[in-house]
């Protein structure tokens, strides 16, 4: 589902990524982990071309872009719409409901008929447990459930693969679990999902991979009962002890 080979990403002089791998199965869950800075979120925002690569190519579902050629806006677009992207702020749009927020991208992108959209819509917010909230604004809602409703709205637009970045470190820690939740079920229904998280519960539990990440490479990777029962590097090891 997810292939990408030899990225690499720099900000001017600074090398961010330097040539990260990743293949990844259709439904399988991939958690990252490592230390601030050292390019999770880069990462990410380089699969769904919020960032653009400096070179590298990516695949997702058999469509490929290849950074060290000349990439159209246009094929950008159509490639970011195969990912769903969830934010550690949410980015919900204030002025609309959480039904409009979910409804935005399937109207205005996809040209889908507004009654179909709600519709639509209205299932997934009862899918993330807010049945009850759907024509709430934003500044009505907590933290966790402005964070599903936008993991629905990132569902709306039938992505084949979900990015999150950092879901839950904004939340406080009383609502950090509704939101884990909604992600495992997800999960279980067999999305395909690559989790940028500190949740290291979550990744032991629901992860069929977790990646060490340090200095913009992947350091080590494997099931998580490798990397935090017996990890192999010396860098891993440190990493997770200071978290204990
Ligand atoms: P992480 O998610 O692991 O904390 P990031 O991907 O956010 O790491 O950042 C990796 C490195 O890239 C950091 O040194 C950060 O300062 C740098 N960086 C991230 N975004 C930019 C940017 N837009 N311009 C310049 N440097 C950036």
């Amino acid at each position: 589902m997810v292939r990408v080979t030899n990225l690499i990403k720099q900000f001017g002089e600074l090398e961010v990524l330097k040539g990260m791998e990743l293949n990844i199965e259709k439904g399988k869950i991939v958690v990252l982990i490592g230390p601030s800075g050292s390019g999770k979120t880069t990462f990410l925002r380089c699969l769904n071309v919020l960032e653009t690569p400096t070179s590298g190519i990516v695949e997702i579902d058999q469509k490929v872009l290849d950074f060290s050629n000349s990439v159209s806006k246009k094929a950008v677009i159509q490639f970011r719409s195969l990912t769903g992207m969830v934010f550690q702020n949410y980015n919900l749009f204030p002025h609309m409901t959480a039904l409009g927020n979910v409804m935005e991208g399937p109207v205005t992108v996809k040209k889908i008929p507004k009654q179909l959209a709600q519709k639509k819509a209205e299932e997934l917010l009862q899918k993330v447990g807010l049945a009850n909230k759907m024509n709430d604004y934003p500044f009505q809602l907590s933290g966790g459930q402005q964070q599903r409703v936008g993991i629905a709205r990132a569902l709306a637009m039938e992505p084949k693969v979900m990015l999150f970045d950092e879901p839950t470190s904004a939340l406080d820690p009383e609502l950090v679990g509704e939101v884990l939740k909604v992600m495992e079920d997800l999960a279980k229904d067999g999305m395909t999902m690559i989790v940028v998280t500190h949740e290291m519960r979550f990744a032991k539990d629901v992860a069929d991979e977790v990646i060490f990440m340090d200095g913009g490479h992947i350091v080590e990777q494997g099931p998580p009962e490798q990397i935090f029962n017996r990890p192999q590097e010396a860098r891993t090891r440190q990493f997770l002890r200071v978290l204990e």
